[in-house]
């Protein structure tokens, strides 16, 4: 496993981090017992990094999470979570609900500090009060000691860049905007490097598109994504070759961002994801596949308040 500073925190953090969602059945239903055998084997390949929230699975995934590490010591792994996301249409960005939902995942995940809070998707939310409010309290909750840094997350890049401009967090989670067929996040970075934040890369397969199985019933994409999505799967399938697996090769060569955030919910993901980060890219297969993404380059969908998109 490469590992590569998280910007400014200086975490060294694995390149292939850990993506929690699919601990709260957010891909399909799971088990404690099949979460904590991915938790333990990304552990045993040098896997790292972390990634949940209370809105995965309304706090299930935080909790299987916690089960999970139970027993590993603290200094073995660092854990991101984040706050103001509580359901499909339930956001609060408030400082007092923020400092409460801190000490709610403090005790779900079983530990006493958090080494990284995000804050959710801050698109959904007024971005004056994420500025003059949100930020601000999870700052005094650093001060406090519980968390370690403080980071943003969202869909729209010029949401997190708006209000990173004003301010410059530790981090920037991004996703769905470094894959095959969308490669925006690489024109974003920059600025929010200059000011050294690290940069986090999620969702590589685009929260399941690229992939064989295809997305959950769920998933936002326009219709002519998820098209060209099914179609890239065939083309893969048909020469014998995974589409997530090229799809991840393709985040992790050269990439825009310090770690790429995969969901895993099996030991068979963990293995594969882990086995196709050591292996040697394909580029003229991953060029071939970019080819066929033409038609659909850069498409993406509207999340949030229409003002933040
Ligand atoms: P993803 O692109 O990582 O895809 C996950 C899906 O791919 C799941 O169905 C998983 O089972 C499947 N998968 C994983 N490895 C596979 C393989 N080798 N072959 C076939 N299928 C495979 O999407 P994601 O999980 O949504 O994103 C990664 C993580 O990033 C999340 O779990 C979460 O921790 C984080 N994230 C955060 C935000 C945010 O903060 N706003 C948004 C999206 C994702």
């Amino acid at each position: 496993m490469n590992y590569r500073v998280l910007g400014r925190t200086g975490l060294r953090v694995s390149m292939l981090g850990f993506g929690g969602a699919p601990l709260g059945s957010a891909y399909g239903p799971t088990t404690q017992d099949e979460s904590t055998a991915a938790v333990r084997a990304a552990l045993a390949a040098g896997i790292n990094y972390f990634d949940t929230a209370p809105y995965y699975g309304a706090t299930t995934a935080e909790t299987a999470l916690g089960r999970a590490l139970v027993g590993v010591p603290r200094e073995a792994y660092l854990l991101a979570t984040k706050v103001g996301r509580y359901g499909l249409d339930d956001f609060d960005f408030s400082a007092a609900r923020v400092a409460a939902s801190v000490d709610e995942s403090l005790a779900r995940l079983g530990c006493g500090h958090l080494d990284l809070i995000q804050v959710h998707d801050l698109e959904f939310g007024h971005l004056e009060q994420i500025v003059a409010e949100t930020l601000p309290a999870l700052d005094r909750l650093r001060a406090g000691g519980k968390v370690r840094f403080i980071g943003i997350t969202g869909l729209p890049l010029r949401a997190l860049t708006v209000v990173h401009a004003h301010w410059p967090t530790d981090t920037v989670l991004s996703y769905c905007h470094h894959c095959l067929h969308d490669t925006t996040l690489a024109d974003a970075a920059p600025a929010w490097r200059a000011c050294q934040s690290g940069v986090i890369n999620a969702s590589p397969l685009a929260m399941g598109l690229l992939s064989a199985a295809g997305p959950p019933a769920w998933h936002p994409a326009p219709p002519a994504l998820k098209q060209a999505c099914a179609a890239a799967a065939a083309f893969c399938r048909a020469r014998g070759r995974s589409l997530a697996e090229v799809a991840l090769q393709f985040a992790l060569t050269d990439p825009p961002a310090d770690t790429t955030l995969v969901g895993m919910r099996t030991t068979e993901e963990v293995r594969l994801n882990v086995a196709a980060a050591a292996a040697p890219p394909d580029l003229e297969f991953i060029a071939t596949l970019q080819k066929r993404f033409a038609p659909v380059r850069n498409l993406t969908w509207p999340s949030g308040r229409p003002e933040n998109n």
